[in-house]
C-alpha cells in the first residue's frame, strides 16, 4: 500500500461514519502522490497526517424557542481545520443535512482553496443542523443568538472569521454580527458577507457565481473558446447559482437551467432580463420555490428531479455545466448524461458537487473541469478583500473589487495549470489546484516545526 493510502486508511479507522469527510480527503490524497517523491521532508515531518487532523474541533449545544413557545435543540460546529498560513476561514451552513462529518469535509477543502487564492487565510468551517427554511424572521433571529452565544468565544477578526454558506445569507449574517457585536463590545471585521452598510465589501454576494463564471471563461480561452450563445446549465437558485446565472448573461451565455430541493425548471429561451428579476425576488425577498417561474413563465418543471437528472432523461442539449447546489449532487451516470448531451466544461459553484466516478468520467472525456476548491474561490476571495478593507477602514468600488476577484481567479486558474505540469499531468486542474493548494500549507507547517 502506497504511503499516502495508508494515511486515509488510517483516517478512516480513526474517524468512522463520516463519509463525506473521507471523500474529500481520499480526493486530495490521490492526487498528492507526486509530491511524496519530491518533497521526502513532508513525509519525514508527518506534513500528510497532520493536515488532515484539525487543530480544533468545536461542538455544542443550541437551544432555541419557536413563536409558539416551544424549546428546540439543535447541534452546533466549528470545525478550526488550519491556520498555518492565516486566520481560519470559512462559512457557516445551517441545512438538516449538517453533521461533524459534512463540517469536516468542508474545512479540510477550504485549506486548500484559502491557499490557492493568495490571501493569508487558514481553513474553517462551521454550521448547523438548523433549518431556517418555513422559520419566521424572529425564529432565526433567536436561532441565531443562541448558536453565537457560544460560538463568539472562539472568533476573531485574527483568529477565526466565518462567512455564510447554505442558509447562511445576509439575514443570518446580519443576525449573527449583530450578537457578537453587542456582546463583545466591538465593531471588527470578525464575519464577512456583511452588509453594505456595516462592514461589507461590493462584490461580496456576487463573487462565489461570478468566480465560477470567470474559472470557466479562463478554461474556454485555453481551447480558444468562450460563452457566447452556449447553452449553461446551472443548478441551485440561492445565492451562487443567481449570480453565476447573472455573469453567464454578461458573457453572452444562456442559462437555461435552475434548481432547489423540490425540483428543476428548464428554460431554452434563458433566464435573462426580467425573468431574473423575477428569480431574485422569489428567492431572496419572497423566499418561495423555483416551480413559481415555471407557473409565471409557462416553461417546463420537473418535480423531484435534479437538473442533471433531467439532462440525462429528456436528452436537455448542454455545452457547460454550473453546479451550484451542494456535495454529491452529480454521479457516474448523471455526468455521462453530461458528456452524451455535448458539455465540454464543467466549473463547480459548489464545493465537492461532482462524486469520484463522475469526475473520472469528466477526465475520460476530456471535459475542462475546474474543481470546487479553484473555481468556487471566488467568494471566500472577496472575503479576504473585505476583511483588508475592514483592517484599512476603507471600502473599494466595485470596479477595484471586481478587478481584484477577476485577476485572483485568473491567477489560480493559472497555478493549478503550472501545478499540474510541474508534476506530471498537464491539464489536469483537479491535481494542480490541490498540489499548488498543499505546498504552500506544507511549506509552512514545516517552518513551525512541529506543532
Ligand atoms: P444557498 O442556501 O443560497 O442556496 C443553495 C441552493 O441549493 C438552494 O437552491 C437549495 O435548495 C439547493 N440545495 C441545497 N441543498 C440541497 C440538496 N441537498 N438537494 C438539492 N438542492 C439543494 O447556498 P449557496 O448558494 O451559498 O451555496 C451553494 C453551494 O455553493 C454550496 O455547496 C456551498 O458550500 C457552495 N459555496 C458557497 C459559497 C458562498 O459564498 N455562498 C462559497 C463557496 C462555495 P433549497 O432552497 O430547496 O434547499
Amino acid at each position: 500500500m502506497s504511503y499516502l493510502k495508508e494515511v486515509i486508511a488510517k483516517l478512516k479507522e480513526k474517524n468512522p461514519a463520516e463519509p463525506e469527510f473521507h471523500q474529500a480527503a481520499e480526493e486530495v490524497m490521490e492526487t498528492l502522490e507526486p509530491t511524496v517523491e519530491k518533497h521526502p521532508e513532508f513525509v519525514k515531518a508527518a506534513i500528510y497526517e497532520r493536515i488532515v487532523e484539525p487543530d480544533r474541533v468545536i461542538m455544542f449545544r443550541v437551544p432555541w424557542v419557536d413563536d409558539r413557545g416551544k424549546v428546540h435543540v439543535n447541534k452546533g460546529f466549528r470545525v478550526q481545520f488550519n491556520n498555518a498560513i492565516g486566520p481560519y476561514k470559512g462559512g457557516l451552513r445551517f441545512h438538516p443535512s449538517v453533521n461533524l462529518g459534512i463540517i469536516k469535509f468542508l474545512g479540510f477543502e477550504q485549506i486548500f482553496k484559502n491557499s490557492l487564492t493568495t490571501l493569508p487565510i487558514g481553513g474553517g468551517k462551521g454550521g448547523s443542523d438548523f433549518d431556517p427554511k418555513g422559520k419566521s424572521d424572529g425564529e432565526v433571529m433567536k436561532f441565531c443568538y443562541s448558536f453565537m452565544r457560544e460560538l463568539y468565544r472562539y472568533l476573531g477578526p485574527d483568529t477565526d472569521v466565518p462567512a455564510g454558506d447554505i442558509g447562511v445569507g445576509g439575514r443570518e449574517i446580519g443576525y449573527l454580527f449583530g450578537f457578537y457585536k453587542k456582546i463583545k463590545n466591538e465593531h471588527t471585521g470578525v464575519f464577512t458577507g456583511k452588509g453594505r452598510e456595516w462592514g461589507g465589501s461590493l462584490i461580496r454576494p456576487e463573487a462565489t457565481g461570478y468566480g465560477a463564471v470567470y474559472y470557466a471563461a479562463e478554461m474556454l480561452a485555453t481551447r480558444n473558446d468562450d460563452f457566447k450563445g452556449k447553452y449553461v446549465a446551472i443548478s441551485g437558485s440561492g445565492n451562487v447559482a443567481q449570480y453565476a446565472t447573472q455573469k453567464v448573461n454578461e458573457l453572452g451565455g444562456i442559462p437555461i437551467t435552475l434548481s432547489d430541493s423540490s425540483g428543476t425548471i428548464v428554460d431554452m429561451d434563458g433566464i435573462k432580463g426580467e425573468k431574473w428579476d423575477f428569480v431574485m425576488n422569489l428567492k431572496n425577498v419572497k423566499r418561495g420555490r423555483i416551480k413559481e417561474y415555471a407557473e409565471k413563465y409557462n416553461v417546463k418543471y420537473y418535480e423531484g428531479k435534479s437538473v442533471w437528472d433531467v439532462i440525462k432523461e429528456e436528452g436537455v442539449k448542454v455545452d457547460i455545466a454550473l453546479p451550484c447546489a451542494t456535495q454529491n449532487e452529480i454521479n457516474k451516470e448523471q455526468a455521462q448524461g453530461l458528456v452524451n448531451n455535448g458539455c465540454i466544461c464543467l466549473s463547480e459553484g459548489a464545493n465537492m458537487p461532482s462524486d469520484l466516478e463522475a469526475i473520472n468520467i469528466y477526465m475520460d472525456n476530456n471535459i475542462l473541469y475546474g474543481p470546487g476548491k479553484a473555481a468556487n474561490a471566488g467568494g471566500v476571495s472577496v472575503s479576504g478583500l473585505e476583511m483588508s478593507q475592514n483592517s484599512l477602514r476603507l471600502s473599494w468600488t466595485r470596479e477595484e473589487v471586481d478587478n481584484h476577484l477577476q485577476r485572483i481567479m485568473k491567477s489560480i486558474h493559472k497555478a493549478s495549470l503550472e501545478a499540474a505540469e510541474a508534476y506530471g499531468d498537464p491539464g489536469n486542474y483537479m491535481m494542480g489546484a490541490n498540489i499548488a493548494g498543499f505546498i504552500k500549507v506544507a511549506k509552512t507547517m514545516l517552518a513551525y516545526g512541529v506543532i
